[in-house]
């Protein structure tokens, strides 16, 4: 589904490699978690990940795609449809409703007007915020952002979820609430790419990778003994 061969990157302000020679595949209905260090690179990881960077060098396919080949009107597309972002900071818009950031997304795909209604609900209700729809960002704890930003991630039903350090904000019974969340959404099928400093909620996915100074140690899929196993050298 994604795959990235020998992917190097350094920011353009800065001659410091951030990624080193990054390899690794990501399958349908994979659940990969990625610890390690403050600043050792995952973030920007996830950036190329979701295409808001793109490598240096090496290559980045997805979906069968090169990204060096792809147009910005498929770039935009594929960022809209085909992935959901989950961040920190919940990136929630303070003067807009629980409707209307959960919709959002809606507004940039195929799906009719006469269907955002039914679809955010459908999304809300699935984190347990359907009773919120109408209220402000205000009004809600941490917590409840969040799941609300998992609707929002998940309302055009993308086939990858990127999750950068989700409940780095959040106290320890809203962060389970969270990680159970991620796991039912991927045991309904969609893969999952997630960034966390907890080590106990990332031993609950499938494949474990670690990011050290811009290298990344992948795994042998605990699930079917099927992905190859490497280490980036
Ligand atoms: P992590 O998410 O693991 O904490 P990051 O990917 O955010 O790590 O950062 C990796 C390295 O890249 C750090 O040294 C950081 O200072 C640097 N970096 C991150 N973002 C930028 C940027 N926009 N411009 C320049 N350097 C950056
Ligand atoms: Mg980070």
């Amino acid at each position: 589904m994604l795959k990235m061969e020998s992917v190097s990157y350094s920011y353009a302000n800065s001659k410091v490699e951030v990624l080193k020679q990054i390899n690794f595949e990501i399958f349908e209905g994979d659940y990969i978690s990625i610890i390690g260090k403050s600043g050792s690179g995952k973030s920007t990881l996830l950036s190329i990940l979701g295409l808001l960077n793109f490598p240096e060098s090496g290559k980045y396919t997805l979906f069968g795609s090169e990204v060096h080949n792809l147009t910005k009107g498929s770039i935009a597309k594929l960022k809209n449809r085909a992935m959901g972002f989950v961040f920190q900071n919940f990136n929630i818009i303070n003067r807009l409703s629980i409707f209307d950031n959960v919709c959002l997304p809606l507004i940039y795909s195929d799906i009719p007007r006469s269907k955002y209604r039914e679809r955010v609900e459908c999304a809300l209700n699935e984190v347990g915020m359907l009773d919120y729809i109408d209220r402000y960002p205000s009004q809600l704890s941490g917590g409840q952002l969040q799941r609300v930003a998992i609707a929002r991630a998940t309302v055009n039903r993308p086939a990858i979820i990127f999750a950068d350090e989700p409940t780095g904000n959040l106290d320890s019974h809203n962060s389970k609430q969270i990680f159970k969340l991620l796991d039912e959404l991927n045991q309904r099928g969609t893969t999952i790419c997630l960034i966390t400093h907890d080590e106990s909620f990332a031993q609950q996915a499938k494949r474990q990778w670690k990011m050290s100074d811009g290298k990344l140690t992948t795994d042998i899929s605990s699930v079917d003994g099927l992905h190859a196993f490497q280490v980036a050298n």
